[in-house]
């Protein structure tokens, strides 16, 4: 899940690419480092620990060069270290790679380089790959543009690469299979970025290539770009999008960390999620996605939702949701389960990969095997023009702009409102609910911005409450219905960020075993909506008040039973049922934030995680 960064232009590339690699942290910070191309000669800085590091160990010298290729590193092989960092030499010191992914045959590669006299200095799969490279255009004696073909047909695994050479430094490659890559297409005397994503580059140019998997680039400095397939060298015409993107969407704006700011975007985020779908005074939703395949959905036996992480939570409320509204049986799978499971999958099922990156490695290979079963796939993806949006058949974006923190928060809401108007879509076609609850509910979707609204202002009394809990060692959640899927998101935004233990259970089954776990010392944070079989957890929180566990409440605003017995409560404004965990994952949301945030916890890149996983 690393972050890789290149330009090639004539402007200075060390102030670009540092700046860039800090916008890809995001995608891994065990490690960055930086190749500068000048004067025949390539410079290397690299260290462990975050961007700010590789910048200081860089202010101590002189650097320039107009070539550059960065790297932010999530370590898959070997250690975080300086020797593992990224960028890597080849044996001859002519080859420099920057690399995301996995090359799983790594060891025997490396196994048949070393009989060949390679010396390897880190435990890397990709030092592996750049001596291979090396060893396939040394030994047919061909260009690095014919090698590298050669030598990527010999790999398995995954990976964006960017590769120098010094004997050619008109030219950098790029390849990719399954993780990311982004060429921009600079105005200024033809210059050229690659990246994991767009937000190094937005602010120079909004014309960008996405590479498919399979293809490889020829970027050569002041000209253009060529693009080939790896395996049979046949030409791809280069596409140029126009992005969307802007600067604004991807700075803090004013907030401490992006995780805050992200909080705070969820109206908006919301709003521009249903905006121009959802029609109240219609009566109707419109979604191209589902619209163009309507019968497909409405006929359809069986959903079968791939997910991982928060989307996996995301999948769960829709389960709750698309067989209340259009009554469809669902299934929610991990993806990594699902993909080597030889899962039953009908012609007639329809398979809805979520992934906010679009790029999640066990989500896509879990497509490719419906794919090849024959089931119709669909996406809810964030990022436009993600591997997943491309896969599948038909998908509808979640719209919720850049979401930078590591630890989702506007994706998992916007996730959720799309899955609701696509449910609401064919419970319309197939009359599935009742007209007048099916009208309630989109006009109340069209409520939930401002409720979100009201249910942030709850923030300096949640704050008080993380205080008041920040030193505990374990938290439990509860939630049922709706919100049962909302616990578990909530354990999980905690131990994500504030590295407390954490469990989500649905309330009821808290007597079959968590029950075991309570005392004065146990915070056990409970969601208790009014249509939420709201007694029974009411009776639940006494059962935890009677073993002394400390109860946090989420509760409707005007709430009178729980809060008489919680030791605190977090109020959220009322709406309908389903739609809940819009509102009660916002005070989760804002609990998890200010706890990391008192224990002094990096927030927004929290140990061991990264964003985007591209790695299974
Ligand atoms: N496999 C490479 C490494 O460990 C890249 C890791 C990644 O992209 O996550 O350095």
């Amino acid at each position: 899940m690393c972050g890789i960064i290149g330009y090639i232009g004539m402007q200075e590339a060390y102030p670009i690419v540092i700046k860039g690699l800090k916008r890809l942290e995001y995608r891994g910070y065990d490690s960055a480092g930086i190749a500068l191309y000048d004067n025949d000669d390539i410079q290397l800085y690299k260290t462990k620990g975050k961007v700010a590091e590789l910048e200081n160990l860089v202010s101590e010298t002189t650097v320039s060069g107009s070539i550059g290729l960065g790297h932010t590193r999530w370590a898959t092989h070997g250690v975080p270290n300086d020797v593992n960092s990224h960028p890597h030499f080849s044996n001859s010191g002519d080859l420099v790679i920057i690399h995301n992914g996995i090359i799983e045959n790594y060891a025997p590669l490396k196994e048949e380089l070393t009989k060949r006299g390679y010396v390897f200095h880190s435990d890397t799969d990709t030092e592996v790959l750049v001596n291979l490279i090396e060893d396939v255009k040394k030994s047919n004696n061909i260009s690095l543009f014919e090698a590298l073909p050669i030598a990527l047909n010999q790999c398995v695994g995954a990976y964006a690469i960017a590769v120098f050479d010094r004997t050619n430094p008109e030219e950098v490659i790029v390849a990719k299979l399954g993780s990311p890559l982004a060429i921009g297409v600079g105005a200024y005397e033809k210059e050229f970025f690659i990246a994991s994503d767009a937000s190094p580059f937005i602010e120079y140019t909004n014309n960008a290539i996405y590479l498919e998997d399979g293809e490889l680039a020829s970027i050569k400095l002041g000209q253009g770009v060529e693009i080939v397939k790896i395996t049979d060298g046949q030409n791809v015409d280069p596409y140029v999008q126009k992005l969307q993107l802007n600067l604004e969407q991807i700075e803090k704006g004013g907030f401490d960390h992006f995780m805050l700011k992200e909080i705070y975007e969820q109206p908006n985020a919301i709003l521009d999620t249903y905006r121009g779908r959802l029609l109240p005074d219609e009566g109707i939703v419109k979604m191209a996605g589902v619209d163009d395949h309507i019968e497909r959905f409405t006929k359809a036996k069986r959903i079968i939702i791939v997910a991982c992480g928060t989307s996996w939570h995301a999948g769960l409320v829709a389960e709750y949701i698309f067989e209340e509204f259009a009554r469809i049986p669902v299934e929610v799978e991990y993806a990594s389960e699902f993909r080597y499971r030889n899962p039953i999958i009908d012609k007639d099922d329809i398979v809805i990969a979520i992934s906010q990156s679009g790029e999640t490695a066990d989500t896509m290979a879990a497509l490719k095997l419906a794919k090849e079963k024959g089931a119709f796939l669909f996406g809810v993806c964030n990022v436009v023009g993600s591997s997943i949006s491309r896969i599948t058949d038909a998908g509808a974006y979640t719209h919720a702009g850049p979401e930078i923190g590591v630890a989702s928060t506007k994706a998992f809401t916007t996730q959720i409102v799309v899955l609701s108007l696509i449910a609401l879509r064919i419970a319309k076609e197939k009359g599935s609910m009742g007209h007048k609850d099916y009208h309630y509910l989109l006009h109340e979707m069209e409520q939930i911005p401002s409720k979100v609204k009201i249910a942030l202002e709850e923030n300096d009394k949640i704050k008080e409450i993380a205080q008041a809990y920040k030193d505990a060692a374990n938290f439990l959640y509860l939630g049922r219905g709706f919100n049962f899927p909302v616990a578990l998101e909530g354990a999980l935004k905690l131990k994500e960020i504030s590295y407390i233990h954490a469990e989500g259970y649905p309330a009821a089954e808290m007597k079959h075993g968590p029950i075991a776990l309570v005392d004065e010392q146990m915070p056990v944070v409970v969601i208790a909506t009014r249509k939420g079989h709201y007694e029974k957890v009411v009776s639940n929180i006494q059962e935890l008040k009677s073993r002394k566990g400390k109860i946090i409440g989420i509760v409707p605003k005007g709430d009178v039973q729980v809060k008489q017995i919680a030791d605190h409560v977090i109020e959220i404004p009322e709406t309908l049922e389903p739609f809940t965990p819009l509102l009660s994952t916002i005070s989760l949301q804002l609990l998890s934030y200010h706890i990391a945030v008192l224990l002094e916890k990096n927030v927004d890149q929290p140990r061991n995680l990264a964003k985007s996983v591209t790695v299974e």
